[in-house]
C-alpha cells in the first residue's frame, strides 16, 4: 500500500505576546473602535460602503473652537481663514465660514471654490507661485489679499491693476531662517539677504498697489513653538521698519500655517498625540513675540492664521475591510485592506492609528498591512503590532482628515464616499464615490478608434 507523504510546511515562531508582561514591560493592548460619534462603524460600512471616509462635524467645531480660544484670550484681533488645499469639499469649508473663517487658496480652482462657497473676495486670502493673468485680474476686481510670491508676480499685479485702473491689495510672502531645516526658500521674499526689503520698496511708492499684510509660512508639521516665535517677530520689524520709512500701518500679519497635527510621523521615537504642541503652546509663541515687539500699541495689525491640518486631522477617519491574510516569506503576518495608498496619500509620511472595529484576542503579531493596489509601494503600515482579523472584519484607520481628500488619486480604483456626521447624529454623503460613468465623461474616443476585432 502506498502511503502519502504530507507536504511539508514551513515552520513559523512567534513570540507570545498576549496579557503577560514581558522584559520590554507591558504589552499594551489596541483598542478597537467600534463607533464614530455613537454611529456604529459596521452599520456606516453597510449603508454606504467600503472603504468610506468619515468626517466628524462636532469634532471639527471643537478643534476650531479650541484654536481659536487660544488665540482670542491672548490677542485681540484675530482672524483664521481656511487652507482650501488642506481639505476643499464644500461641506467642509463651510463648517469653517459658519465658524467664521475666511479662505486661504492656492489656485484659481480654489478661488472659484471660495467664491462657490459665498465667501466675498474681500474674505479670500491668494496665496501660490503659480497665479495666472485671469486669477490676479479676478481678485484685484474683486478685492481679495493677494500674497506676493515672487518679482515676476509682482511686476504682474502692477499691470493688472493698471490695466483694470483699479488699486490691488497686496501682501508679501516671506520666507526667512526659523531655525527649521531645510529652509523653504522657494515661496517668497527672503527677509535675511534684503529681497523682502527690496521688494516693500517697490511697492510702498507705487500708486497702484496697497500693502496691506505680511505673511509667512515657514513649514508644514512644524514641531518647534521657537520657530513660529521667531518668525513673528522678524515679521513684526519689517512692520516697524515699514512704518518708521513710509508711515505705512500694516494691516495684517499672517503667520500662515504648519502647526503640527497628532498624527505619527514615521520613523518618530514618541507616538505625535504626545510630541504634538497645544495650540495654546503655539499662541503663546506668537501673541507673545506680536505684543513684546516695537510695533506701537495703536496700531498692532490683525493677526491672521491659516492654519489646516491640525484643525482638520483628527476629524477624519477612513473605514475599511479585510480582504485577506498572507504569510509573507520570512515569516511575516501581513494583511490586505481594500484601502489604498491612492486614498491614504499621508501613509507615506504617517504611521497611521490603523485599529480594528471590534473587539479582538489580545494576541498580536507583528504585522505589515497592504492596499489592494497591484503596486508595490501599496503599504499602509510597514510593521504593527495587529491581532489577526478575518476576512470581512473592518478597520478604522485614524486621523485622516487633512490633506488625503484633495491628494487623492482616482488610480486603480475609484474614489470612495465621503460622509459627514452631523452635530445632532445625522450622516450626509458629502461627496459621492466615483463609478464608472462619472469617471468616463472625460474622455473622448477618436473615430477610427471605436471599432476593434480581436
Ligand atoms: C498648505 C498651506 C497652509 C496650511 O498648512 P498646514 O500645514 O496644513 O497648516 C497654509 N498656508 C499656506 C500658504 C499653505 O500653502
Amino acid at each position: 500500500m502506498e502511503t502519502r507523504k504530507s507536504t511539508f510546511e514551513r515552520p513559523v515562531i512567534n513570540r507570545v505576546n498576549a496579557g503577560l508582561p514581558d522584559k520590554f514591560g507591558m504589552h499594551s493592548k489596541l483598542r478597537s473602535m467600534p463607533e464614530i460619534d455613537s454611529i456604529p462603524v459596521e452599520s456606516l460600512i453597510g449603508l454606504y460602503g467600503s472603504p468610506l471616509f468619515v468626517l466628524s462635524e462636532k469634532t471639527i467645531r471643537e478643534t476650531m473652537s479650541d484654536a481659536k480660544r487660544a488665540f482670542t484670550t491672548r490677542y485681540p484681533k484675530v482672524q483664521f481663514a481656511w487652507s482650501y488645499k488642506t481639505n476643499y469639499l464644500d461641506a467642509v469649508c463651510r463648517v469653517f465660514h459658519q465658524e467664521g473663517s475666511w479662505a486661504e487658496v492656492v489656485s484659481g480652482f480654489e478661488y472659484e471654490k471660495a467664491v462657490a462657497n459665498g465667501v466675498e473676495g474681500q474674505f479670500i486670502l491668494f496665496n501660490g507661485p503659480g497665479k495666472t493673468t485671469e486669477d490676479i485680474d479676478r481678485a484685484i476686481t474683486q478685492g481679495s489679499m493677494i500674497h506676493l510670491d515672487h518679482f515676476d508676480e509682482l511686476f504682474l499685479v502692477m499691470g493688472c491693476a493698471e490695466r483694470l485702473g483699479k488699486r490691488a491689495k497686496v501682501a508679501l510672502r516671506i520666507n526667512m531662517d526659523t531655525g527649521i531645516y531645510p529652509r523653504w526658500d522657494r515661496f517668497g521674499f527672503n527677509y535675511e539677504n534684503g529681497e523682502a526689503w527690496q521688494a516693500v520698496n517697490k511697492i510702498l511708492p507705487d500708486s497702484r498697489l496697497e500693502l496691506v499684510g505680511l505673511h509667512t509660512h515657514i513649514g508644514t508639521y512644524i514641531l518647534s513653538t521657537n520657530a513660529y516665535a521667531v518668525a513673528t517677530t522678524k515679521l513684526a520689524e519689517l512692520t516697524v521698519r515699514i512704518q518708521r520709512k513710509f508711515n505705512h500701518t500694516i494691516k495684517y500679519i499672517d503667520l500662515g500655517g504648519g502647526f503640527a497635527s497628532r498624527n505619527t510621523l514615521k520613523g518618530a521615537y514618541l507616538p505625535g498625540t504626545d510630541t504634538c504642541p497645544s495650540f495654546d503652546n503655539y499662541a503663546e509663541a506668537i501673541t507673545a513675540s506680536l505684543v513684546n515687539s516695537e510695533i506701537q500699541h495703536d496700531k498692532m495689525p490683525m493677526l491672521i492664521l491659516e492654519t489646516g491640518r491640525a484643525l482638520i486631522d483628527d476629524a477624519g477617519c477612513l473605514l475599511g475591510t479585510v480582504l485577506a491574510n498572507k504569510r509573507l516569506v520570512d515569516g511575516r503576518l501581513s494583511m490586505i485592506l481594500d484601502i489604498g495608498v491612492n486614498m491614504l496619500f499621508t501613509s507615506f509620511w504617517y504611521e497611521h492609528a490603523v485599529v480594528p472595529s471590534k473587539e479582538t484576542s489580545d494576541y498580536t503579531e507583528n504585522t505589515t498591512i497592504y492596499g489592494p493596489l497591484c503596486m508595490n509601494i501599496d503599504v499602509i503600515r510597514d510593521a504593527v503590532q495587529f491581532p489577526v482579523l478575518e476576512r470581512g472584519d473592518h478597520v478604522v484607520v485614524n486621523r485622516v482628515g487633512a490633506y488625503n481628500m484633495t491628494q487623492w488619486l482616482q488610480f486603480i480604483t475609484y474614489r470612495p464616499n465621503v460622509v459627514m456626521i452631523g452635530m445632532k447624529g445625522d450622516v450626509d454623503v458629502i461627496r459621492k464615490a466615483e463609478n464608472y460613468s462619472s469617471l468616463s465623461m472625460h474622455e473622448h474616443i477618436p473615430d477610427h478608434l471605436i471599432h476593434f476585432r480581436l
